[in-house]
């Protein structure tokens, strides 16, 4: 990586008429990262999204790329480039004039934008369909048109905003891989906008995890996993129970909650139901404070002292698997 390519938001606020969108968020993102903002619909990613890319304008607030305040300046100048939920390719184009299509917008000669196009169209794989119109395409080729068409500008920044979601389930994992590695073949910065938790988990090399307006918490993948700070995203990123105690509330990872015998454990419980999922066996119980937890035992040391539902049990983790919530 040669150039450094940081992108960082200072106070940036969307407000659509009264309704604030982007309520002031701050955050420094890493040069060549591949960032998730993950969040439930309507916390504000696409207009995140958007004001970055200049598709919408910034209310208050700025947003740097090397430094330089790209806030207010066209979607052409940013260094930026998007990717669209929709793909938006046009129908009656073929996908060489689809991909070269920003080229002649911005006035580069025929022989240069149908070489720079071939180049692009290999690099996702779909040189042999270049000819083809985009009705003509599986939804996965689309996309890799769709991918190669915002690439062609040679972005700094390139950003997608939900770019897996119409893709079925054994595609989208195809192609989560693969985003991840052309972003590692080109060193560039990746901002994905993702409500799938699966999917930042997968991706990321850090995520920011936006709740109603703002950034709820981001940082590293693994180090927000294993310390959530909130409630909120302890939940969201699934995978960790949420329990009040009398000392306050505590976030414990499903797989490190322990099932012993009961009265031999720091809570007791009584189980309402098990799920065999193949490699794990889910088994959640009712704890005191009418809450639930789930525990996540591998299949062995489940079926090598089963359990039923209706059972009292004790439930036990390490003291360094619990984490303290604020809120
Ligand atoms: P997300 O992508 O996380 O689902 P959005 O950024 O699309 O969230 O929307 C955030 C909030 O702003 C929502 O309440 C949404 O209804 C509102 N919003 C988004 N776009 C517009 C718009 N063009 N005009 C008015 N309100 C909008
Ligand atoms: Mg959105």
């Amino acid at each position: 990586m040669s150039k450094k390519l940081d992108l960082e938001f200072v106070n940036l606020t969307k407000r659509y008429g009264d309704a604030v969108a982007v309520d002031g968020i701050s955050h420094h993102f890493g040069s060549g990262t591949y960032a998730c903002l993950l969040g439930p619909s309507g916390c504000g990613k696409s207009s995140t999204l958007r004001m970055i890319a200049g598709h919408e304008t910034v209310s208050d607030g700025s947003i740097l790329l090397s430094g330089r305040d790209i806030s207010h300046l066209p979607p052409a100048k940013r260094g930026t480039a998007m990717m669209f939920q929709n793909y938006a390719l046009f129908p009656h184009l073929n996908v060489l004039h689809n991909v070269a299509f920003s080229l002649r917008m911005r006035g580069v000669d025929a022989d240069e934008r149908k070489a720079r196009a071939a180049e692009m169209l290999e690099l996702v794989d779909m040189q042999p369909l270049s000819d083809r119109l985009p009705a003509q395409l599986s939804g996965g080729q689309q996309q890799r048109a769709a991918l190669a068409r915002a690439l062609i500008t040679k972005p700094d920044v390139l950003l997608l905003d939900e770019p897996l979601s119409a893709l079925d389930p054994f595609l989208r994992v195809k192609m989560r891989v693969e985003l991840r590695k052309l972003q590692r073949e080109l060193g560039i910065t990746f901002i994905h906008v993702t409500h799938g938790q699966d999917e930042a988990l997968a991706l990321a090399d850090e995520i920011v995890v936006m709740n109603d307006a703002k950034i709820e918490q981001a940082g590293k993948t693994r180090a927000v996993f294993d310390a959530p700070k909130t409630a909120f995203v302890a939940r969201f990123l699934g995978s960790h129970n949420v329990v009040s105690m009398p000392e306050g509330t505590l976030a414990i990872r499903s797989d490190a909650l322990q099932v012993k015998a009961k009265d031999a454990a720091k809570l007791p419980g009584t189980i309402t139901s098990i799920e065999y999922q193949g490699t794990h066996v889910a088994l959640t119980a009712a704890i005191p404070g009418e809450q639930e937890v789930t525990a996540l035992l591998s299949d062995k040391d489940f079926f090598e002292n089963p359990k039923d539902v209706g059972e009292a049990i004790g439930l036990d983790w390490e003291a360094g698997a619990a984490h303290a919530l604020a809120g």
